[in-house]
């Protein structure tokens, strides 16, 4: 049985650990609605008030408008259509939304609309986030949503030669993306100041507190001007208690925002009743676990391998995760020489090798990318049809 028959008979899908009234949404204030969205919505309940707005309604500049309406975006997802507005009224916002929200335009948007104009020297805005890719990712956009706006966007992440950074730094810039580790590195060098930062994000920062970087993100906060004098938004897949820690040091009163997965073919998922959403498991994706024995679990990955890509399938998109980078490496040698057009993602590999493998699975020469968590979350790859775990993880998220 399909799971939208399940869930439209009200049966609900399995949760995350995650409870609604850890960030109950408080965006249903209609003063952080533009006078035209409050006026379509007049007489309609809080919750429906969101479905009711265009771009046009969150009173973003045309320059921003026409770089969107290029992207070919019909209409804001509920992440945008909550945080943008919380932003450009100068609100902290503290969000739970998962990949593929729209949560990059959520927050680069209106950063972008309230730095004006360029000025193009010690950054004004910054964005931190735990993967290189993620980083290079979150840099593509604001530098296609600013097209029009001559805000310069520098991109600085580990595992590549570190001069050209330090040189585009010293270019200067208005907006700076980057990878703790990194930044902490430049900044103890002396080759960034963070004193004019006026907006600072932490893009999935449950992950990077996974991957070991609290310290260095509260001292690259600490290097920022104090919260009363900048913005800061935070977004986050799971709530563990370091995240919620973080928000309570360094964010004033926040406004938040619950969001599930955005659906493309105009699905709804907004909660109803009190405008709160759960994350869940996206109930459009069916999901099966099989217990295998260790020792064949090679070859059976390669007959569900072969299963999906048989006919019409031949060219589908599949990402086999491993929990580690020997098993990784393993399963990549193994499915190689099986005649699999595979590539590989871990952190073993220079980042050019890192980058080659994500864009030829993007433009589909490889059709089987072996990773392993350094490309689990946040990485916008379309069309893929088929995600294997081949070791579960142990930890719950
Ligand atoms: P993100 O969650 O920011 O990684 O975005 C995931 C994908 O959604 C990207 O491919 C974006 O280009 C796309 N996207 C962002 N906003 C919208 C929108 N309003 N309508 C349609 N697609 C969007």
């Amino acid at each position: 049985m399909p799971r939208a028959y399940i869930e439209a008979h009200g049966q609900r899908p399995a949760r995350s650990k995650f409870r609604p009234s850890d960030a109950l949404d408080n965006t249903n204030d209609p003063s952080l609605l533009t006078a035209a969205a409050r006026n379509r919505a007049a007489g309609a309940s809080p919750y429906k008030v969101l479905h009711y707005m265009n771009f046009s309604d969150l009173g973003l500049t045309p320059e921003l408008l026409r770089a969107v309406a290029e992207k070919g975006y019909a209409a804001p997802t509920p992440i945008q259509s909550r945080a943008i507005p919380a932003v450009l009224a100068g609100r902290d916002v503290l969000a739970g939304a998962q990949t593929g929200t729209g949560k990059t335009a959520a927050f680069v948007l209106p950063i972008l609309q309230k730095l004006g104009n360029p000025s193009g020297r010690a950054p004004r805005a910054l964005v931190l986030t735990p993967t290189r890719e993620l980083a290079a990712q979150i840099a593509e956009s604001a530098r296609a949503y600013g097209r029009y706006v001559g805000i310069r966007t520098v991109v600085v992440f580990g595992g590549v030669g570190i001069h050209p950074q330090i040189e585009a730094l010293r270019r200067g810039c208005d907006l700076l993306v980057a990878t703790p580790g990194r930044l902490k590195d430049f900044l103890a060098e002396g080759c960034v100041s963070l004193s004019e930062v006026s907006f600072a994000v932490l893009d999935e920062a449950d992950r990077m507190l996974d991957k070991g970087f609290e310290e260095d993100i509260k001292l690259i906060l600490g290097s920022c001007p104090p919260r009363e004098k900048r913005q800061t938004l935070m977004f986050t897949a799971t709530w563990p208690t370091s995240v919620r820690g973080l928000a309570e040091g360094f964010m004033v009163n926040p406004v938040k925002v619950t969001i599930g997965n955005r659906t493309r073919a105009g699905g709804d998922e907004n909660g109803a009743g009190n405008g709160t959403v759960e994350l869940q498991a996206n109930s459009r994706i069916e999901q099966k676990i099989e217990a295998v024995d260790p020792r064949a679990k090679e070859q059976r990955l390669l007959e569900l391998l072969r299963e999906a890509q048989k006919g019409s399938g031949k060219n589908d998109r599949i990402l086999v995760f491993c929990l580690y980078k020997k098993e990784a490496i393993r399963v990549e040698q193994f499915l190689q020489k099986r005649g699999m057009r595979v590539a590989s993602i871990h952190g073993d590999l220079r980042q050019d090798q890192r980058t080659r493998s994500l864009e030829s699975f993007k433009a589909g020469t490889t059709t089987v990318l072996v990773a392993t968590d350094v490309a689990a979350r946040g990485l916008d790859i379309p069309e893929v049809k088929l995600v294997i775990n081949v070791t579960v993880s142990c930890t719950h998220h």
